[in-house]
């Protein structure tokens, strides 16, 4: 089942064209890692996924339901319903954004309870449960700063989980961490994709990208300039700017 078809991404900030048409394909239960050199679109196209960045041209289809399209003359059109579309991807950011005033608990109820107006003690075991899988129910009751970087990343991918996403998207979630603290937030997004989630991953984290990606996309100047399995991207690249931007990381 293809649970994320884009096509044709273009994305311009005034003169800036930062995405000039990208396509990504994405089936159920793949992990799809996103690399390429910094300023080169990955957040921005991530942000468009999800509507957090409305595009210019192309067309995005989630879950065979269509969130925007672009005709002929170029004319973009959102769907009635493409938020509620663009909710059924959940996101984790570099900056684990979370509710500083609420306990962690509290964090990942909010939405679920407020937004999507579900049952408050549903979602609390609901919550509980996820804690629990992330290895902080211990930590319900505290306030998200008194938590470590990786405690919070690991809260953060909780509350996106909470709000029960088919898709979740991460943007660099290991970037602003300590690097001892890495390895925990990986081990979560690890057991994620053992769970069979759709993923799809921005990140600097080649040993990640490489053991666990099913496809990986190198974004560079708006394009994805190449694509494939991680034993090709690493093993065996092709593209000039991949090659050496892999020197410049390895
Ligand atoms: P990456 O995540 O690959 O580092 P980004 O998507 O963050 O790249 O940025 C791509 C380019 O778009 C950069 O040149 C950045 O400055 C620019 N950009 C990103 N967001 C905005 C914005 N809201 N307004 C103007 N320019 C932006
Ligand atoms: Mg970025």
């Amino acid at each position: 089942m293809r649970k994320i078809e884009a096509k044709s991404i273009c994305k311009k900030f005034d003169d800036l064209e930062v995405l000039k048409s990208i396509d990504m394909t994405v089936d159920e239960g793949e992990v799809v890692a996103i690399i390429g050199p910094s300023g080169g679109g990955k957040s921005t196209f991530l942000r468009c996924l999800n509507k957090l960045e409305t595009i210019n041209g192309g067309t995005i289809i989630i879950d065979g339901e269509t969130l925007v399209s672009t005709d002929e003359n170029g004319n973009v059109r959102y769907a009635d319903n493409s938020s509620r579309i663009a909710c059924r991807m959940g996101m984790v950011f570099q900056q684990f954004n979370l509710f500083p005033h609420m306990t962690v608990l509290e964090n990942l109820m909010e939405a679920p309870v407020h937004v999507q107006k579900r049952n408050p003690a549903e979602v609390q075991k609901e919550a509980e449960a996820l804690l629990e899988k992330v290895g902080l129910l211990e930590k319900r009751d505290q306030y998200p700063l008194r938590l470590s970087g990786g405690q919070q990343q690991r809260v953060a991918i909780a509350r996106a989980l909470c709000m029960k996403p088919d898709i979740m998207l991460f943007d660099e979630p290991t970037s602003s961490l300590d690097p001892e603290l890495t390895g925990e937030v990986l081990k979560t997004m690890r057991n994620l994709a053992e769970d069979h989630m759709t993923m799809v991953v921005v990140t600097h984290e080649m040993g990640f990208a490489r053991e666990v990606a099913t496809k990986v996309l190198f974004m560079a100047d708006g394009y994805i300039q190449e694509q494939g399995v991680p034993e090709e991207i690493f093993g065996n690249p092709k593209n000039e700017r991949l090659k050496s931007f892999l020197k410049s990381i390895l």
